[in-house]
């Protein structure tokens, strides 16, 4: 029998919000390293697909979805002042409100995103820079400057945002040491930053390539993905979104920039889900990317400047480029053509599947070697063997949550943080068993290798890793 490392104990209600892909991954990690009392755990989930398994498990379920008329009084009742933990991996239930009402009772949380409540992606009266994730982002950022301190809640803390975060850094000593660059461990956020700009670094991809399937076909009518259709499709209809590099000399004709906060972010009046980038995975190598918005293209471009406000010293470029599963291209494809969301949602999950692999990493670019991909590189056989519930990628997703929980039970008044301001090191060593392959490749592709040169495109040939490249015409 294996014993699996205990993180440490936990007195009080285990409340999770949703029950989806990513809550039943997480479940059997939280029971595996944390000791806790079986009879206090709480789901909180509308639906009522797993009731079997939850009485098998002796979890108490309650039926309900919170709205922000009721979660005051629903999570009062469950919630146990001053301990247990708060872990909230639902669609449609804002995280903001979840963390202020957590940390005035004293209890630790986590999210994976900063969800609002539902409506508010597909509100038409919203304009499109407030449907953001910067917008999102920064009422939390707010809230954070306001309330510093006090209990810790973990905002963005799942593969990506989270643990591609950690990458970043990871990837970051990894290059010092092979530019022969002498560094030790930076200690501050501005250490970390002179770092990056001190190795060249001029950007970052968060660059990701599921390569899992069934042999079921996708059918017409029907959203296909390996995590939530719902968290997925809203995403891809908020504007494209990048941390804006101070390297960027052109600027996009529908792009934007925001005129309060941090202003490390762009946004662009189009759905991230039908824009390409250009960008580059170990599996694929050279690929599109969907510029989908996440908050750690934000928080990264935040976290790694120099100097303030819209005219920093040095700010990297950041973004995401997606590339998901074949039936989830095929599927957004359908989405935008017709004009409407499939009825239909299927989560491929870890019975489905019959092959493939999540390859997640970050790719710094613009420095003495090129560019540098890190990252997680699981397949959904070494998924199958790691952990039961959940496919490669909700497993690179679980397994960041397990994480920023230890994180926050052993850091418990650290006040409101993301994973850019969590011990990397520490993080990464308790997911570290459930990311398969963990690798560096160097490559000497740029955005303008690679292309088809029939058509005139509108490019600057001599800076390879502008964003003007990156963006596919
Ligand atoms: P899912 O669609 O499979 O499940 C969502 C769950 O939320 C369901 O159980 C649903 O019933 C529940 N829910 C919906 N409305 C609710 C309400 N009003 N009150 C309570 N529960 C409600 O989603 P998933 O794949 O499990 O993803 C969960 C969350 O994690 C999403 O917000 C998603 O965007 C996020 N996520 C983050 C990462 C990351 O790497 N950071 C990766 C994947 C998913």
């Amino acid at each position: 029998m294996i014993t699996w490392p205990s993180h440490g104990r936990i007195d009080g209600a285990i409340v999770m919000i949703g029950f989806g892909s990513i809550g039943r991954g997480t479940l059997p990690l939280i029971e595996r390293h944390f000791a806790f009392d079986p009879r206090r755990l709480v789901v909180i989930a509308p639906e009522d697909d797993h009731r079997t398994f939850m009485a098998q498990r002796g979890i108490t379920h309650l039926r309900v979805a919170l709205t922000p008329a009721n979660f005051r009084e629903v999570l009062g009742e469950v919630l146990t002042p001053g301990a247990g933990f708060l872990v909230n991996l639902s669609v449609d239930v804002a995280s903001l409100d979840i963390i202020r009402f957590c940390r005035s009772l004293g209890v630790p949380c986590i999210d994976t995103v900063v969800e609002p409540w539902a409506g508010y992606y597909f509100d038409d009266a919203l304009p499109n820079a407030m449907r953001t994730n910067y917008a999102l982002r920064q009422a939390v950022r707010d809230e954070k400057a306001r309330s510093p301190g006090g209990t810790t809640a973990v905002s963005c803390c799942g593969a990506n945002p989270g643990m591609v975060s950690w990458f970043v850094k990871e990837a970051l000593l990894t290059l010092a040491r092979d530019l022969g660059h002498p560094s030790g461990a930076p200690r501050s956020r501005e250490d970390w930053a002179r770092l990056m700009r001190a190795l060249g670094v001029r950007g970052v991809h968060i660059a990701e390539r599921d390569t899992q399937k069934s042999v079921r076909h996708k059918e017409i009518g029907t959203f296909v993905n390996t995590w939530s259709v719902e968290g997925f499709v809203a995403e891809g209809f908020q504007p494209v979104e990048l941390g804006w590099g101070t390297h960027e000399r052109w600027f996009p004709e529908d792009g934007h920039r925001h005129d309060h906060g941090c202003r490390a972010a762009i946004w662009i009046d189009r759905p991230g889900a039908i824009t390409k980038a250009h960008t580059w995975c170990p599996t694929a190598g050279p690929q599109f990317g969907f510029l989908v918005t996440h908050n750690e293209a934000i928080s990264i471009a935040d976290y790694y400047t120099l100097g303030t406000g819209a005219e920093p010293e040095f700010r990297p470029t950041c973004l995401y480029a997606y590339h998901p599963c074949d039936d989830a291209v095929l599927s957004l494809h359908e989405t935008f053509g017709s004009g409407v969301i499939q009825s239909r949602h299927r989560i491929l999950d870890e019975n489905e599947i019959v092959e493939g692999a999540d390859d997640l990493g970050v790719l710094l670019y613009g420095h003495g070697r090129n560019a540098l991909w890190y990252g997680s590189r699981l397949s959904i056989h070494e998924a199958r063997d790691l952990a039961p519930f959940q496919n490669a990628t909700g497993l690179q997703v679980s397994s960041a949550v397990l994480a920023g929980m230890v994180w926050a039970l052993e850091n418990p008044g650290a006040g409101i943080v993301e994973a850019d301001e969590m011990d990397h090191a520490r993080c990464l060593a308790i997911q570290r068993p459930y990311l398969g392959r963990i690798e560096a490749h160097y490559t000497d592709w740029t955005p303008l290798s690679h292309r088809w040169r029939q058509f005139a495109e509108d490019i600057d040939e001599a800076d390879p890793w502008q964003f003007r490249n990156v963006l596919a015409s």
